[in-house]
């Protein structure tokens, strides 16, 4: 179903078994892997964006006391200019796309790195020497910070490269517009020149670093072209070569053969007109009924969900409406924003998880200690003790946000790893008259389900984070990317014990992370037994529509069987096998 004939790939070899041979046509095909994004089917030469030409900031003389002061305005001059293509840009396009460009235009003016590369070129470095340490410095800085700001890295960078062009009079690197439709491959995309894109001409991305929250994935979503990131060996894929891109799967096959390929993408394209005929509600082929929920992060998201046959929010994360916001918002701020996604959901089940600050998502207003180690540290519920009533005000609008939709949401708290931490906040909701659940996502909550579902009335699973803490790797490591793969059995087997304990007790289990957008791990899930399957809205009709396929005890099937599989990829393959 995803595309690929089984000649193809074969998907149970092993991550970093590589190379495969087409047996149509014995020629070999590299298979490289990466982490699928976006997911659909293409086949298109490859383009790669201009880069600029290696500058040697190393030897340069420094600049004279007395044109210190020119030599500050030139770079002045030239960050303006880069910042004023940039606002230029956003305007011409539209959505994310503008609010992308909008933002990097902002940080090109930022008051920080300008100050900095100004104190440098007054120190006596030449400008480009100055910028090109100046974004050094942050750069570091950001990627010590590591998750969402590290991700900003690429951004910084792209912005040193087009002040320095600008002062070498070279033209602006970026993406060239092809003429006939392309996949483009870099190392890592800037915002500036994913914004611009064409999806006629610019059909998929695969990127060599990323993650799924970089703004290649953010693009790439918006534009609706299949997407993989973080794909090992994709540096060697020279222009024009031609490739096979799977963003369901998370491959890129490297000069595949012609036949297959085009084959593979008619595959998936009709796969996705079948899913866009899916209105729900969420069953199996024979009637069992799983709830399809969308994840969201704002009215505005909710209202876009709201379009697709998804039956209610099964995740609602309120941190990301706060990332720019400096100081906490009252209560009633916080109540109008809730009871938008309320509105949009009336009548239908609506999914509130309260504040996942820190590690990264830092937000301005929940301070937490500096941390050697964030995805370790002080986030999600733990931001609620040394934040005195954060947590109580954030319920607070919630009970009122519920007052005034006459929504009655449920409520969950985010990295609960103890029953204790649970039965707490169960009281608080309960207090205000919620309905309390908990996510799991550190393996010793998993471990106890059962004893935390003495407190609390549901659970919800982030199998992003599971994976993460499970296998000891960090979800933004494109290097680990097959570790925090969801379909790792270990992943899995936490799943099914925590779905268990939901059945001995009677009380709903879904899972609200990735896993679930995955239509063919859906299915898996199904067969453990979860109640709700909640996934970001583009992928609600892919995950429903495969449901429809199946049976429960197909689904069940698939459940045992990856289980007793070694790997992720084994995994896969063997809940393909069951489930078509
Ligand atoms: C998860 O960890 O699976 C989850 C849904 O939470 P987030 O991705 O926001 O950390
Ligand atoms: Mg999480």
């Amino acid at each position: 179903m995803f595309g690929f004939t089984p000649e193809l790939v074969d998907l149970s070899t092993d991550f970093c078994n590589l190379v495969h041979m087409t047996a149509s046509t014995s020629l070999t095909s590299l298979v490289l892997h990466g982490v699928p994004v976006v997911p659909g089917v293409q086949y298109a030469p490859v383009i790669r964006p201009g880069k600029l030409p290696d500058i040697d900031v190393g030897t340069a003389a420094d600049v004279a006391e007395a044109d210190r002061a020119a030599e500050g305005e030139r770079f002045s001059a030239a960050a303006a200019t880069v910042a004023t293509r940039l606002r230029e840009r956003a305007g011409h396009a539209t959505g994310a796309a503008s609010e992308v460009l909008a933002a990097t235009a902002m940080l090109a003016q930022d008051r920080a790195w300008l100050g900095a590369t100004e104190k440098r070129i007054k120190d006596g470095a030449p400008a480009v020497r100055a910028v090109a340490g100046a974004v050094d410095q942050f750069v570091d800085m950001f990627t010590k910070m590591g998750g969402l700001m590290a991700e900003r890295v690429t951004d910084l960078r792209d912005i040193r490269d087009r002040v320095i062009a600008e002062l070498k009079g070279l033209p602006e690197p970026g993406v060239p517009m092809p003429d006939e439709p392309s996949i483009l491959c870099a190392e890592d995309l800037a915002p500036a020149d994913t914004a611009g894109l064409d999806p006629s001409l610019v059909v998929a991305l695969a990127t060599t670093l990323g993650g799924p929250t970089s703004h290649t994935a953010i693009i790439a979503r918006q534009l609706g072209i299949p997407c993989v990131v973080a794909v090992h060996g994709l540096d060697d894929v020279a222009a024009g070569t031609p490739v096979l891109v799977d963003g369901t799967l998370g491959t890129v096959t490297v000069s595949p053969d012609e036949g297959a390929a085009r084959e593979a993408v008619a595959e998936a394209q009709r796969i996705a007109a079948q899913a866009a005929k899916w209105s729900g509600p969420g069953a199996t082929a024979d009637g069992h009924a799983v709830a399809v929920l969308a994840n969201v992060q704002d009215g505005a998201a909710a209202r876009s969900a709201r379009e697709t046959p998804a039956e209610g929010v099964g995740l609602f994360r309120t941190e990301l409406c706060f990332l720019n916001t400096d100081t906490e918002p009252t209560v009633d701020e916080q109540a109008a924003i809730y009871a938008e996604v309320l509105d949009a959901f009336g009548g239908h089940k609506v999914v509130i998880r309260t504040l996942d600050a820190g590690s990264d998502k830092p937000l301005k207003f929940a301070g937490h200690p500096d941390e050697a180690n964030p995805a370790l540290g002080v986030r999600g519920i733990r931001i609620a003790e040394g934040n005195p009533g954060l947590l109580e005000h954030q319920l607070d609008a919630i009970a009122a946000a519920a007052t005034s939709t006459g929504n009655q949401p449920w409520v969950m708290a985010p990295m609960i790893a103890t029953a204790t931490e649970a039965q707490n906040f169960a009281a608080k909701a309960r207090d205000r008259g919620l309905t309390p659940g908990v996510m799991i996502e550190v393996p010793a909550a998993a471990l106890l389900a059962e004893r935390i579902l003495e407190h609390v009335d549901f659970l919800s699973i982030g199998t992003n984070d599971l994976a993460q803490y499970t296998m000891a790797a960090d979800r933004m490591s494109a290097d680990l990317a097959t570790l925090t793969d969801p379909w790792q059995p270990a992943v899995l087997a936490l799943v099914a014990m925590t779905v268990r304990a939901g059945a001995a007790t009677g009380k709903p289990v879904g899972v609200c992370g990735e896993a679930a957008a995955d239509p063919l791990l859906a299915c898996v899930l199904t067969g453990f037994g979860v109640t709700s399957l909640s996934a970001a809205s583009a992928a609600v009709q892919g995950v429903g529509a495969k449901l429809a396929q199946v049976t429960l005890e197909q689904c069940r099937a698939a459940a045992d069987a990856v289980l007793a599989t070694a790997n992720a990829a084994d995994a896969r393959a063997a809940a393909l096998a069951v489930l078509g």
